[in-house]
């Protein structure tokens, strides 16, 4: 028996990572979601149902850390499958090891974007912002730190400014919306300290969504697009996952230097770079300490016949999650030796270290 430990951002995307590679290769799985959004894994139960798995194989069980304390320490849990912020993952990992299990414990995420002088900008800034403020930022993948390579930095920030003016920003139920509002008002609150605090430290405010109202909904918890210029790296805003529709830009003079900031952050979920250059995607994507990269690709998230993770802070232990990595990680290899002599004469007993000659 194996369990998954689920995040609030993607209620159904995340289980469905886990529970069909686990099904799969014979394992009955439980369901811990997010106590935030825990209703779409009643409906991920009922459709396993309707579908015809026998009651038991898949199970939801709703709670926070005791529950989750109770899945990393009980006996009859083999494995543990975990999606969410880093420090939890750390914790998860450490804890459910102590008690024997397999772990595979993905943690948060700081996306970088690499944008080359030799990029088609429009293309670049189009992503970006797509990237930047999909889901409200609420994407382990999303990029959230644009790296601005010498000339391309105000030529791409203009070009950056001009999208999110044309975000629709709207309850997630409106068949329009682009953008809804982040999960809490706690999620809010820190999204707009730390853009304050940056702002206060001297970055460029160049989009300001911390006061965005959307009419009829005057008390949701609504965070425009923001996008913030001559980020430095001591700024929390840089330092941490912000986990909203926040793109910091930080601008370097090089291709290396910008490598080297990505190296030198402690996450290492995705990244990307824009560029026409051949040579340079190459040295990206051979520099880069990441698990997965997008050449001229915003997002790279693998399709299900490769596997998902990071490097580093973004996942902590040895196997990625679902395609073959999942397959892996699910199942046990068994070695059988066996020997189906034709006589029954006794060939003696061997005091040697036993080999493959046929005649031992
Ligand atoms: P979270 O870490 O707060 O919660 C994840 C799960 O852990 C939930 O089921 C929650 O109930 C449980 N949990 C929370 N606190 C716990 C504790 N003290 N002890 C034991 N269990 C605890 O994460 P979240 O806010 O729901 O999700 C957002 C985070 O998930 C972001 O950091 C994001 O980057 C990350 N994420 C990562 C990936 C990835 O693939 N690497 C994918 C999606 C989300």
């Amino acid at each position: 028996m194996v369990a998954g430990i689920t995040p609030f951002n993607f209620p159904v995307m995340v289980p469905l990572w886990m529970a069909p590679m686990a099904i799969a290769t014979g394992n009955a799985f439980i369901l811990k979601p997010s106590e935030r959004d825990p209703s779409a894994s009643l409906l991920l139960a009922k459709l396993w149902k309707e579908a015809g798995l026998p009651d038991g194989v898949f199970q939801v069980l709703h709670g926070d850390k005791e529950t989750v304390d109770g899945l990393l320490t009980h006996p009859d849990v083999d494995g543990i499958s975990f999606v969410g912020s880093t420090p939890i993952a750390q914790y998860v990992h450490e804890t459910a090891t102590k008690h024997g299990k397999r772990v595979q414990a993905l943690g948060g995420a700081k996306n970088h974007a690499i944008i080359l002088p030799d990029a088609d900008l429009d293309n670049a800034a189009d992503h970006l912002a797509a990237a930047a403020f999909g889901s409200a930022g609420e994407r382990c993948m999303a990029i959230s730190v644009a790296v601005a390579v010498g000339d391309a930095a105000d030529a791409l920030v203009a070009k950056v400014q001009e999208r999110p003016e044309a975000v629709k920003v709207n309850n997630g139920a409106e068949p329009d919306a682009e953008m809804g509002p982040v999960i809490t008002p706690a999620s809010k609150e820190r999204i707009v300290k730390i853009v304050t605090e940056a702002e206060t430290a001297g970055a460029a405010m160049v989009v300001d969504g911390r006061d965005l109202v959307v009419p009829g909904h005057e008390n949701g918890f609504w965070v425009g697009p923001t996008v913030l210029d001559h980020v430095q790296t001591q700024m929390t805003a840089y330092k941490e996952e912000i986990f909203g529709p926040v793109l910091v830009v930080v601008r370097v003079d090089t291709l290396e230097d910008g490598i080297r900031l990505i190296n030198a952050n402690p996450y290492g979920n995705g990244t990307a770079i824009f560029t026409s250059s051949g040579a340079a995607a190459r040295k990206f994507q051979r520099s880069v300490t990441v698990g997965m990269i997008g050449i001229n690709v915003p997002l790279p998230v693998p399709v299900a016949y490769h596997s998902f993770g990071g490097w580093k802070a973004s996942l902590f232990g040895d196997k990625h999650i679902y395609g073959p990595e999942g397959v892996s990680f699910y199942t046990r290899g068994k070695v059988v030796t066996s020997r189906w002599p034709e006589t029954h004469h006794a060939s003696g007993a061997s005091y040697n270290f036993p080999s493959n000659f046929p005649s031992n």
